[in-house]
């Protein structure tokens, strides 16, 4: 390891990426330094997918107290403390933060807290202080939210904020279709708030299969969210008695909190010295080559500063990966093909593979195995609750191409038939795969039909 620099590697950014990185680096004996101004863990831990995810339990309420009630169980609902679930989830995120830490410094890895920047090649400084030279330098600082500049903008809040509400709005307007909102829209529904989602499209999730789009708008809509379709917000006028917002094909609406989940950007305030040019892609991203190297020597970045799936395992994958070929030698390309993601919304989306859309575009004959079904566990109630479930095949080779699902626990089934879609399974391969019964993971290894 160099002796010539302070450090052989020095993470800007304690988020999913930027620690696992830095961990990985010590471990491997490197001398490692990690900034970080704002909190341990980054928007995953803090900010993101595990406050978010315990939201998400919370918002199950209403559906799980009338599911029971189908089972005998009487309940009586004495109210939801919005209190209650926002301070516990802070203790918990609290608990988390010093985990990271501890990681860290039983790694071995020196923590600065501070403002991390970028000075020239090997060099970066904390709190424009104290200057600190490295072999390599890892900008990790990850993403923060989009707000598009319409009149009023500074009326809303962003999904940051909602984890720290002084008080739960009655009424709330949820802007965009995409994973944040869509989660975020169902959740507060779910939490009892009456609850607009204003998209600009004309069905959620652009991106995702297109039965996949149908059936979620259509479940999102009928679990009770008012969706807005075709819309968007052309101001936000603030008021005694709320926020009136002013939007395209549809009368004003009048709520106590707008939510703006319009997407996000990479972090790069405050990152660069004025001098420095960091070469971005056209959409903003820092530009990195195959091995996360930016257009600055000595310097590279992974995470939701760069191109690809803005998702926690992607950037502790990278993060892992740029330690290895770093301090260990030559890696294999990190491969984004197979990569299983999942939407916590209600209901829950898992999805991994192609979708038939872009399968059609790449293969000459596909097969497509669907399944719409009421699953067994709702039979008993009034709760018109349904799964969807999707194969998309390669006629040719038989290979599974595509896996979707949208219904209770998608996330954690996709989970486990993304191992198999990784090692190639074919169709034959699921069929010949003994299900579990009953479950409704079972359908997936017992769709024997196509649908078209
Ligand atoms: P997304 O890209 O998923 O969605 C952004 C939404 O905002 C889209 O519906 C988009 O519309 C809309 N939009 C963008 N610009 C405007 C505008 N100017 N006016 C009106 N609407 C606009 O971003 P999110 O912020 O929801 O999430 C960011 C990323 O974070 C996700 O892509 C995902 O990778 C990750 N994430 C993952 C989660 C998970 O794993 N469960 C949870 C949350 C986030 P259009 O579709 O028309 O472009």
């Amino acid at each position: 390891m160099s002796k010539t620099f302070d450090f052989d590697l020095i993470v800007i950014g304690a988020g999913s990426g930027g620690v696992r990185a830095a961990r990985f680096a010590a471990n491997l004996g490197a001398r490692v330094a990690i900034i970080e101004n704002r909190f341990f863990g980054g928007t995953c831990v803090n900010v993101g997918c595990v406050p978010k995810k315990m939201f998400s339990y919370a918002a199950e309420a209403s559906t799980v107290t009338e599911l029971f009630a189908s089972f005998g169980h009487r309940f009586e609902h004495n109210g939801f403390s919005w209190e209650t679930l926002r301070d516990n989830k802070t203790r918990e995120i609290k608990r988390l933060n010093g985990i990271y830490q501890r990681l860290l410094t039983n790694a071995g890895v020196t923590i600065f807290n501070g403002h991390g920047r970028l000075l020239a090649p090997h060099q970066v400084s904390v709190d424009d202080e104290k200057t600190y030279s490295a072999k390599h330098i890892l900008l990790a600082t990850g993403g923060k939210p989009y707000v598009p500049s319409i009149e009023g903008y500074e009326n809303g809040l962003v999904s940051d904020d909602l984890f720290y509400l002084p008080s739960l709005p009655k009424k709330a307007a949820v802007i965009g279709g995409g994973y944040i909102a869509t989660e975020f829209a169902t959740i507060l529904n779910g939490l009892g708030v009456e609850t607009y989602q204003v998209y600009r499209g004309n069905l959620l999730l652009r991106g995702f299969d297109q039965d996949v789009r149908n059936f979620i708008t259509h479940h999102v809509q009928s679990g009770g969210v008012n969706l807005l379709l075709n819309s968007q917000v052309k101001s936000i006028e603030k008021r005694s008695d709320g926020k009136l917002l002013h939007l395209e094909n549809q009368q004003p609406l009048l709520v106590d909190e707008v939510i703006f989940a319009t997407g996000r950007m990479p972090n790069l305030d405050n990152l660069l010295n004025h001098e420095l040019e960091l070469a971005l892609t056209p959409s903003g991203k820092v530009h990195v080559d195959s091995s996360f190297n930016t257009s600055i020597e000595s310097v590279f970045a992974v995470g939701d500063l760069i191109e690809g799936p803005e998702l926690t395992p992607v950037a502790l994958e990278e993060g892992m990966w740029l330690a290895r070929h770093l301090f260990q030698g030559a890696q294999k390309p990190i491969s984004y093909e197979m990569i299983p993601t999942a939407v916590f919304s209600h209901p829950c989306i898992g999805t991994v593979g192609l979708t038939e859309q872009e399968a059609r575009e790449r293969y000459n004959k596909i097969d497509i195995y669907r399944s719409e079904f009421r699953p067994l566990r709702y039979t008993l109630s009034e709760l018109q609750t349904r799964t969807l479930m999707k194969l998309v095949v390669d006629a040719e080779t038989d290979k599974v191409l595509g896996l979707h699902m949208v219904g209770d626990d998608a996330g954690e089934i996709t989970q486990g038939f993304a191992v198999a879609m990784v090692m190639g399974a074919t169709k034959a391969d699921f069929d010949a795969t003994i299900g579990i019964h009953p479950t409704s993971a079972e359908e997936f290894v017992t769709m024997r039909t196509p649908a078209e």
